[in-house]
């Protein structure tokens, strides 16, 4: 086996370009209980659970991941929500020294009933998806959703403490671009951040991604035209995809993710685990290391570590979407965003 690279014998992993790497997101499961148009086909079939990391095994991969600096975990799918034992998962993962934010990205249709629980288990903070307040295009998005759940679920988690309570709206032409103005006029009333992301092309639905796409600049000039004008919030963070703007006198904040018109590759800090156990190592990108048959073999914590850092150290800049590569091993579902 290659050495770990001279950066990654410590504490802390970088890649060759010198990015730190120490966020993990950590999919789940591959199952969701929607089917949206911009995320899988319709007729995706999941992978049965065996072949699926057990709690254990995201356990001491979490652990080994830890033990090289990574200090944030989100937890994905699918639907994160949908796994069995997410209460106790979460309390485990929270409790695993080095981790000092615990996030998850969720549709919200199972939070009315969890978020208490998973705050109290640990959860520091959710990411909800929500592309429209129209029931009935809620329902032509996602192929099955009910609004009205994920509403509740948005209350729960904020009953609960979850907090910041960022809300993800995935801006899909022909099916949204007008309703990003009513879920930014929620900022006006809530202290919430409302992220508009670009459509990302992946895997068998890529072509249809591709055609759809609204980029941020267009975005913001609809919501402008209809609430007034946008002002930067300074202080970006630039390892936060999302750039943020204000509606004058809003409680919340706009954030806009422009994976496709402006990438912002240089600020990455990010590593992803698959439900399966493959370490992707750009959302965009196939390049995957395996970690579940090495991890299955018996191979000790010190070899895990050596395979994580060595991977790391190998993530590549960034997508080439300019130069029409898109990467189709995966469904976003099948990664987690
Ligand atoms: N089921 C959870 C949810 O709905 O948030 C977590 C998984 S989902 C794949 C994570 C995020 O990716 C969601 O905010 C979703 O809207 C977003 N997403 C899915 N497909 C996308 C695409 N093609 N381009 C950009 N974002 C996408």
């Amino acid at each position: 086996m290659t050495a770990i690279p001279p950066h990654n014998r410590s504490e802390v992993m970088y890649d060759s370009f010198g990015r730190h790497l120490h966020y993990l997101r950590v999919s789940l499961t591959d199952a969701c209980n929607l089917r949206c148009v911009y995320c899988m086909p319709e007729d995706i079939v999941f992978r049965p659970p065996a072949t699926l990391l057990q709690d254990d095994e995201i356990l001491t991969l979490v652990r080994v991941a830890a033990s090289l600096g990574v200090d944030k975990i989100r937890l994905t799918g699918g639907e994160p929500t949908m796994r069995r034992g997410i209460v106790e998962l979460v309390r485990a993962i929270r409790a695993i020294p080095g981790i000092r934010r615990l996030a998850m990205t969720t549709n919200g249709l199972r939070l009315a009933g969890l978020a208490g629980q998973l705050a109290e288990a640990g959860l520091d903070q959710v990411n909800i998806s929500i592309d429209t307040l129209d029931p009935t295009k809620f329902r032509q998005i996602t192929r099955r959703g009910n609004l009205e759940e994920v509403w509740r679920g948005i209350q729960a988690a904020e009953a609960a403490g979850l907090q910041p309570l960022k809300l993800n709206c995935v801006v899909t032409r022909g099916f949204n671009e007008f309703d990003t103005v009513e879920l930014a006029r929620l900022t006006l009333e809530h202290n919430w951040d409302i992220r508009f992301i670009e459509l990302m092309p992946l895997g068998r639905v890529s072509e249809f991604q591709q055609s759809q796409v609204v980029s941020s600049a267009e975005t913001r000039a609809l919501i402008e035209a209809a609430l007034g004008p946008l002002e930067v919030v300074p202080g970006h963070n630039g390892h936060d995809p999302a750039r943020p703007y204000r509606l004058v006198g809003a409680r919340g904040q706009l954030g806009f993710i422009s994976s496709v018109t402006e990438p912002f590759c240089e600020g990455c800090t990010r590593l992803r685990l698959t439900a399966d156990g493959k370490l992707r190592l750009c959302l965009l990108r196939d390049d995957e290391v395996d970690l579940l048959n090495p991890l299955r073999a018996g191979a000790d914590f010190e070899t895990l570590r050596q395979i994580m850092a060595e991977a790391a150290y190998r993530k590549p800049w960034g997508h080439r979407l300019e130069n029409a590569e898109i990467a189709r091993s995966r469904e976003m579902s099948q990664i987690g965003g």
